[in-house]
């Protein structure tokens, strides 16, 4: 998959996706990501890419016709149509199945706005707006980040193991299942120890804790850790994201033990604990 991404901060997009899953599948051919600063596009001397709002009121506003020339440019090298993401505060929230579709494409524009944002023109030569979250950030740039990072670890061949995109968070509609790693045990003070060292009352005593790794991940049998798994992951989900459980791919298993959930829960039985 291309990613053709314009910026007047080259270097914040170029730093960033030299390193980790993304900077080894461009290494390896699987990603391609143009970096295009937006003042090459621009005719006069000092390369101005902004100017005041008309109309009046503070801050800048991109102007359109460096950016119809990045995207002509663009248009002219990779052939028409073009999908083209402006980032925006005001776009679709970015969602793993918006990160899905978007996926499928084989060519993507990200257009990384600063200041005040675009000139309203620009919308024109857009497809899609997208907004990372209801908060407001200085520039487009780690936007545009999130949204490559996002997309390009479901194009085949991106991230080696398949089946960890697969269980990821959101792919089917629930939040992953918790996760251990080595030792089986781990002594540490108890959660809450560094609200108290910080009270005006002065540190209280910590209390040391071993933190166990379920048993059942230990014991060798995948019947069962597949099962504890998916309890996990709904008990999780019920927990803190109900609201994705309507619309959640569930296979029949994990239908009958969300019943179970839920009899629980409306029992009084604490969940989503782990
Ligand atoms: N005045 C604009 C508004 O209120 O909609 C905000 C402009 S913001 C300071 C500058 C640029 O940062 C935007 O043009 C956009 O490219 C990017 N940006 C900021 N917050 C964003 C968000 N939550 N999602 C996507 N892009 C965002």
């Amino acid at each position: 998959m291309t990613f053709d991404i314009v910026t007047i901060f080259p270097a914040m997009i170029e730093q960033a996706v030299a390193t980790g899953i993304v900077g080894r599948a461009i290494e390896r051919g699987t990603l391609e990501v143009k970096v295009h600063d937006l003042r090459d596009f621009t005719t006069d001397r000092h390369r101005v890419v902004d100017d005041v709002p008309y109309g009046g009121g503070p801050g800048m506003v991109l102007k359109p016709e460096p950016i119809f020339r990045a995207l002509d440019a663009i248009e002219g090298q990779r052939g028409r149509p073009l999908t083209v993401v402006l980032t925006s505060p005001q776009g679709r929230r970015l969602t793993q199945a918006e990160a899905e579709r978007l996926s499928r494409l084989a060519h993507l524009v990200l257009l990384c706005g600063r200041y005040e944002g675009f000139d309203e023109r620009v919308r024109e030569r857009v497809t899609d707006e997208i907004s990372i979250g209801d908060y407001v950030l200085s520039g487009g740039e780690l936007p545009a980040l999130v949204i490559l990072d996002t997309v390009a670890r479901l194009v085949p061949g991106v991230v080696g193991d398949e089946q960890s995109v697969a269980e990821d968070s959101f792919h089917r509609g629930l939040l992953d299942f918790p996760q251990y790693t080595r030792p089986a045990e781990v002594t540490t003070t108890r959660a809450g120890s560094v609200e108290r060292a910080t009270t005006l009352a002065g540190p209280g005593p910590v209390d040391p804790a071993v933190l166990k790794v379920p048993d059942v991940l230990l014991s060798g049998n995948h019947a069962e850790i597949r099962r504890w798994r998916k309890r996990a992951a709904l008990s999780r989900t019920l927990a803190r994201r109900p609201e994705l459980l309507s619309e959640a791919d569930l296979d029949e298993e994990e239908r009958e033990i969300l019943r179970e959930l839920v009899a629980e829960r409306d029992k009084g039985v604490e969940y989503g604990r782990d």
